[in-house]
């Protein structure tokens, strides 16, 4: 495998990034007609998810050889995701009770409530991960759905066996193709940065961003405290690798999460950047990555803990300690049923608001400036599942007897 190909896009990636929020400064809302450059990378990073993360998933998994493995690499992987999201919804609380961020929030500002953030309760969340038709899953690009249905298919292929084998070549050709179409998208990551961020910075101004700027702050500086500090820890303790190194390998993705505000949208660059740039190899990062975008999303859960206690202290609400616990308790578990789109996390927080008795009332407050949290959280969101990936694979290189290619 090509080391660290990708590494040598990060200048232009960083200049693209520099040169969008000048951009949308000068420009304002001008800037906007760069949009279709962002929309055309958008939908080239789109088109590729669906068919790649089940490709890479069935062959994944079915290559792992045995159940045992598969059960050991899952354990792992869930074990991180769980240990790390609860870590961040700690800091997250922890940051909104040092800087209360809804101390003397005008609430006269909240207008409606939007339609779209209504959801179900968090059995319906997590129940809907098993899709009644895999088809439409795959048609309407579910991606949880479509996790669940690949892992059954690369189960099945292992026990079958034999009389499975073309179905394993089929999807092994698959991903293959699917691999070449991601590694010549990337090419265009700068420009698609370019496309998609500066107008967004162009459109608000510092006038819509001013009532709400010490939420954004605690919620940027709490998302950036996790990444450093978790992360590092993580990848130096476990994933055996320094923290610079990390955090250069993955910074292409984190910029494209930061852009984009969607995790799954991201995940053709955030496997890319783990296989080239952290040599991850291809059968861990197929199965933890496609998993991670959708159920790991620490970034999303950090900003549910913040989002509550800004809503309480913003209606002169005191939170008792049962409520933050039972605020852990649901942001760990909404933000596993997140979807890993933009604005996702904003539908979440009816959950947990309703959970604890707090007025929804906070959504509109909120939904004006949740883009900008969306940045941030998006982008930690996936570097954590890109240190998942990067753990797993350092710990699978004691079982190299188990079928797992290890570079
Ligand atoms: N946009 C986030 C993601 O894709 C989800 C969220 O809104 O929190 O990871």
């Amino acid at each position: 495998m090509g080391k660290i190909r990708n590494i040598g896009l990060l200048p232009q990636i960083l200049i693209a990034f520099v040169a969008a929020v000048l951009a949308g400064i000068i420009f304002g809302p001008a800037i906007d007609i760069v949009q279709p450059l962002g929309d055309l990378f958008l939908r080239l990073i789109q088109f590729i998810i669906v068919p790649l993360v089940m490709a890479s998933l069935v062959v994944g998994v079915a290559s792992t050889g045995s159940m045992r493995t598969l059960g050991r690499i899952g354990g792992k992987t869930i074990a991180y995701y769980l240990a790390t999201t609860l870590i961040a919804v700690t800091i997250g609380l922890l940051a909104g009770l040092l800087f209360s961020p809804g101390a003397g929030v005008d609430i006269s500002n909240a207008g409606e409530i939007p339609e779209a953030t209504k959801t179900g309760s968090v059995v319906d969340i997590l129940l809907n991960i098993i899709p009644t038709n895999p088809l439409s899953s795959l048609a309407s690009g579910n991606i949880l759905q479509v996790i669940f249905f690949s892992l059954f298919l690369g189960v099945g292929i292992t026990m079958v066996g034999e009389k499975a084998q073309p179905v394993y070549r089929f999807f092994d050709g698959l991903a293959e193709i699917m691999y070449k179409i991601t590694w010549a998208i990337m090419k265009l990551i700068p420009l698609g940065i370019f496309g998609l961020l500066a107008p967004i910075i162009g459109e608000y101004g510092l006038s819509v961003l001013m009532p709400l700027i010490k939420l954004i702050s605690v919620v940027a500086i709490a998302c950036i405290v996790h990444a450093l500090i978790t992360y590092s820890i993580v990848v130096k303790s476990l994933g055996k690798i320094s923290p610079w190194q990390f955090f250069k390998g993955i910074a292409p993705a984190s910029l494209v999460a930061f852009s984009t505000q969607s995790s799954s949208g991201t995940l053709p660059v955030t496997i890319k950047c783990s296989e080239d740039n952290l040599e991850v190899s291809k059968k861990i990062s197929s199965f933890v990555l496609p998993l991670g975008a959708t159920i790991n999303m620490d970034g999303t859960s950090l900003y549910l803990s913040v989002a509550t206690l800004f809503t309480a202290q913003a209606f002169g609400i005191d939170m008792t300690v049962g409520q933050m616990l039972l605020v852990v308790l649901i942001a760990t578990l909404g933000s596993i049923g997140t979807a890993g789109v933009p604005g996702a996390g904003l539908v979440m927080l009816t959950m947990v608001l309703t959970a604890v008795n707090l007025p929804l009332e906070g959504i509109a407050l909120i939904a004006g400036v949740d883009r900008f949290m969306d940045m941030f959280r998006t982008s930690v969101n996936i570097t954590g599942d890109a240190a998942g990936a990067l753990i797993v694979h350092k710990s699978e290189s004691e079982f190299k007897d188990d079928n797992i290619e290890v570079s």
